[in-house]
């Protein structure tokens, strides 16, 4: 299996193969057929698409130049450790309240890519940890897709602690816990963010624009002007798995984005 099949495979793309090559003509790459069919495939959001779907490894609104924080910055264990103790005390909303305990975050402190999520689930606030389960292990997969080790990343939520019945966060509990978000970002200094789902776009966008909206372009966060990749939560995608192919083409330009940053 090639490398490409091997990725899709990965976080559940189909792939097709043809059973015998035609003879006078090479086949056309299998994956890019069955890929550029799942993305012409509307899905459930309420973007009109563009008639020419995004290209893999491809698309910048503009050049990416982002420069790296010096490495005393990025693993300035002082400044973690009182974040991480801000934290792990805080109570600047009610959500304090229903937490089996705040989720803070995980990954390396000076990664080059820093995924931010909405807020911990149940398995999250019983672990201390995001993403886990299902939803957990396709971002896994997913980052795998793209030559990632989760460890290699910082997987950061909005929100700190889990909001009951996994509702959506509420703008003050955003507003509350985003300073946290804030200087998990200016720690780090990713050379690129990828927001995954509608929550994390919206906060980090300051817009209320569906992911179909947002994604396939990129955007740029803070005053550091941090390349920013939006696409689907995994959760979505394990209910929609169609959309999976957008997906991946949000994975390439991210990609793309830390190869030139
Ligand atoms: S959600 Fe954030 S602001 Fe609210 S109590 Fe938890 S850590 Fe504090």
């Amino acid at each position: 299996m090639s490398r490409r099949l091997a990725y899709l495979a990965e976080i559940g793309i189909p792939a097709y193969r043809l059973r015998r090559a035609p003879v006078a003509e090479a086949p056309r790459d299998a994956v890019e057929t069955a890929v550029d069919a799942a993305a012409a495939t509307p899905v459930d959001d309420t973007r009109a698409e563009p008639s020419v779907p995004v290209p893999c490894f491809a698309r910048e609104e503009t050049p990416i130049a982002v420069a790296r924080g010096s490495a005393a910055g990025a693993t300035d264990d002082d400044a973690w450790s009182r974040l991480a103790a801000e934290v792990r005390d805080c109570r600047r909303c009610a959500l304090h309240r229903g937490r089996t305990q705040t989720v803070f975050g995980v990954g390396r402190r000076d990664a080059e890519l820093l995924v931010v999520g909405e807020a911990p689930g149940e398995e999250e606030d019983r672990q201390g940890e995001p993403f886990v389960g299902p939803a957990g292990r396709l971002l896994t997969a997913m980052l795998k897709s793209i030559g990632l080790a989760r460890e290699e990343v910082f997987i950061a939520n909005i929100l700190k602690c889990r909001p009951p019945g996994n509702r959506d966060p509420r703008p003050d509990e955003a507003d509350a816990c985003a300073d946290f978000l804030n200087r998990q970002i200016a720690l780090v200094k990713p050379k690129a963010m990828l927001a995954v789902g509608r929550i994390s776009a919206q906060r980090l966008l300051d817009t209320d624009l569906p992911v179909g909206r947002l994604r396939g372009v990129v955007h740029r966060y803070g005053d550091s002007a941090i390349p920013l990749v939006v696409t689907y939560h995994p959760a979505y995608l394990l209910r929609t798995p169609i959309a999976k192919a957008k997906s991946w083409q949000d994975l390439c330009m991210l990609l793309s984005l830390l190869r030139s940053a």
